[in-house]
């Protein structure tokens, strides 16, 4: 378990395409000695938090004077499975890139990186009171708990149907860190036709056809698409810029309610404690 302030213990780069765009994208990541997560777009430094997220229907996008960043949920999944609080990332195009679609290679990179150290501590968030947030048939609730135990359900057509998951022990939860993500077949003509989707292929999303999954090599796990909705959760809940113990109920939860999720519970001070 992390108990302190931790960064990279040298920098390295990593390269990849944005989903949405298709253009090629690398990323720098640096050690830093400040408190928090931050990217570094066109000289200025966006910190990866959730008051600082302006749109989130595809993807967790942050934005600080005029510069942005969109999709940083798996980057930031892989800094809290790394253990990392502390790390500056300087990226040279609008979109973290989808790499295999999971938080993998960048875990990968941190994890060769190697981790540092640093006295302080202060790196958790402990949930006092429950919070809630609902928007029609779709909510995320976080309870106390002294741990991070999250259960997630997610609804979709066959074959996918209802899947449910829990996962009691998060920090130690790898299955979730190369769970890819995902898109109905059906909907992959529309995305095209909006323009988005420029850099998708089955290298980065598990497709789910009319009754089976078209990737040549299916699932990486039977629960693979519900762990990626766990992933995309524990990356969002990330951008609180802490560790959080609690228990945490999702059904059909997606990067919207996850952050209204931290603007209600940072709300009132006495729905938390830092330490
Ligand atoms: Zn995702």
């Amino acid at each position: 378990m992390i108990k302190r302030q931790t960064t990279i213990n040298r920098i390295f780069k990593i390269t990849g395409i944005g989903l949405h765009t298709g253009q090629p994208v690398t990323l720098e990541f640096l050690p830093r000695r400040e408190f928090g997560i931050a990217f570094v777009r066109n000289g200025c430094i966006i910190p990866a938090r959730y008051d600082m997220v302006t749109d989130t229907r595809l993807s967790t996008l942050i934005a600080r004077d005029g510069a942005s960043v969109s999709t940083i949920e798996h980057l930031m999944a892989a800094c809290y499975f790394s253990g990392i609080t502390n790390c500056l990332v300087y990226i040279d195009g609008p979109e973290v890139p989808i790499m295999d679609g999971s938080a993998w290679e960048f875990y990968q990179g941190m994890w060769k990186a190697g981790v540092y150290e640093f006295p302080e501590n202060e790196v958790y968030l402990k949930v006092l009171r429950p919070v809630e947030v609902q928007h029609k048939d779709a909510w995320v609730r976080i309870k106390p708990l002294n741990m991070l135990d999250i259960t997630m359900t997610i609804e979709f057509r066959q074959p996918v149907g209802k899947q449910k998951k829990r996962v009691t022990d998060v920090e130690n939860a790898f299955a979730i860190v190369n769970s890819r993500t995902f898109t109905l077949q059906e909907e992959i003509e529309a995305i095209k036709q909006a323009g988005l989707a420029k850099g998708g292929s089955l290298d980065n999303a598990v497709v789910v056809g009319s009754d089976e999954i078209v990737n040549p090599h299916g699932l990486r796990y039977k629960k693979e698409l519900v762990n990626h909705k766990i992933l995309d959760l524990i990356g969002d809940l990330y951008t609180s810029g802490y560790r959080i113990l609690g228990k945490v109920e999702a059904n059909k939860t997606g990067h919207h309610l996850n952050n209204l999720l931290l603007r209600e519970l940072f709300s009132d001070p006495a729905n938390y404690a830092i330490y």
